[in-house]
């Protein structure tokens, strides 16, 4: 018996209510809430059993800790915008109930991709017996469990991590995002940095590139190293990584258009005075786009992402390389939604499930790959999300 709270209604929130939807026997009470409710009661129609929803402003402390202590839930899942990381942590430790999300903080002038803000939420949830479950979606997320699944069951000693996402999904637009633009861009714009012995070292924006070709015929795509949070978590948790780096796969006419968009200072996220008021080009650029949820039905082919693990196991060097493939007409035909919002729904879900029945447990701030990575991935084979491993 166990009740959660959604927090979120877009298109990771939506897939997330579905997944949760189809386990009752786990997730038995639903609440879906949001800033905007009839997203919330369309999502509803969706799931084939009763689900409450509820208008809520997330960065309003005092509100939504009012909304958790009138539904007591035994946990939030957090799958509304990074900026509200804190308050929603905020309302959990004021209502006493346990916290996910799948992204870290970011302050929205800043683009910053730091877990220290939510690292410094560690003795406050210890002392109330709560758990914070940060970054349970696909990258972070699947990508720090893959990591300690193969240090666990395949090294002595990992030496060098590569993460690589590929899209290889095409929903012919011109230029789309596959999740909430404003997020995407903030990242892909971001100065790069990668894990080389015991630091960081930083580099410009998308400067180094190389062809990965993905198993199973899912085809071969230029990949970019940028940095991604969860380099963080696990060259922290996994001291004897010299080497860590994140790798997206992009198009080049999606690079030509997100070239001349900053060019042109619409990518900005500082606001800007126009005709009197003011706007942040980022925002404002947002409003434009199509909306990510709408390329559903649109976008075809598959997502490839996994884990490069190097190591040593027994005297040798080994290198295993574990992935999932996932196709975008499949998470349409399943829950309305492309894979990207799919690929991080599910590991919501799964994460979510984890700690409601006890199997991820503790008092305190954690990443993912600090929990036992076996249950998580035998969930991953069951509820969508398939993966193999393989030798190098
Ligand atoms: P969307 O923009 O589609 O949805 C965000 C939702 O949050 C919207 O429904 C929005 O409400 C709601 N929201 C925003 N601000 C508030 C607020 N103050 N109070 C209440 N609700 C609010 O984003 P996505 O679904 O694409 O992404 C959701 C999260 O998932 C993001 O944090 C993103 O970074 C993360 N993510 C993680 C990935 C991973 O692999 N780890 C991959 C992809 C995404 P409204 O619509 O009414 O404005």
């Amino acid at each position: 018996m166990s009740k959660v709270v959604i927090i979120g209604a877009g298109g990771v929130g939506s897939v997330v209510a579905q997944k949760c939807g189809q386990l009752p026997e786990v997730f038995t009470e639903i609440v879906l809430a949001s800033r905007t409710k009839s997203k919330c009661d369309a999502i509803a129609e969706l799931i084939g059993r009763p689900v409450v929803t509820e208008q809520v402003d997330a960065d309003n402390v005092p509100e939504l800790t009012a909304l958790l202590k009138k539904h007591k839930p035994d946990l939030v899942i957090n799958v509304a915008l990074p900026y509200q990381d804190l308050h929603i942590m905020d309302a959990c430790l004021e209502a006493g109930v346990n916290y996910l999300d799948t992204a870290n903080y970011e302050p929205l002038d800043t683009a910053k991709f730091e877990y220290k803000w939510q690292w410094e939420y560690q003795e406050r949830f210890k002392e109330k017996g709560l758990m914070a479950l940060l970054g349970s979606g696909f990258d972070p997320g699947v990508t720090n469990v893959f990591t300690a699944y193969l240090n666990k069951h395949y090294f002595d000693e990992i030496q060098e991590l590569n993460i690589i996402d590929v899209n290889g999904g095409d929903h012919g637009q011109p230029f789309a995002t596959n999740f909430n633009p404003e997020i995407n861009i903030r990242e892909i714009t971001a100065e790069c940095r990668h894990w080389e012995d015991g630091k960081f070292v930083e580099t410009p924006a998308m400067s180094e590139k190389q062809s990965f070709t993905c198993p199973e015929e899912v085809g071969t795509y230029n990949i970019y190293r940028m940095y991604h949070e969860e380099l963080e978590s696990l060259t922290l948790h996994f001291p004897t990584l010299k080497k860590a780096q994140f790798w997206m796969s992009f198009g080049d006419s999606y690079l030509k258009h997100l070239e001349v968009l900053q060019n042109v200072g619409m990518t900005r996220i500082d606001p800007v005075l126009f005709e009197g008021k003011e706007i942040v080009p980022i925002q404002f650029l947002k409003a434009l786009l199509p909306d990510p949820g709408s390329l559903g039905p649109l976008t075809k082919g598959n997502t490839c992402i996994g884990c490069v693990v190097k190591g040593i196991k027994d005297g040798k060097e080994l290198t295993k390389y574990v992935y999932n493939i996932c196709s975008h007409e499949a998470s349409y035909e399943e829950v309305k939604s492309q894979a990207i919002s799919y690929t991080t729904g599910v590991p919501a879900m799964i994460g979510a499930k984890m700690m409601l029945e006890g199997k991820w447990a503790g008092s305190g701030v954690f990443n993912m790959e600090q929990m036992d990575p076996d249950p998580f991935m035998d969930d991953l084979n069951k509820y969508g999300l398939p993966w193999k491993a393989v030798t190098l």
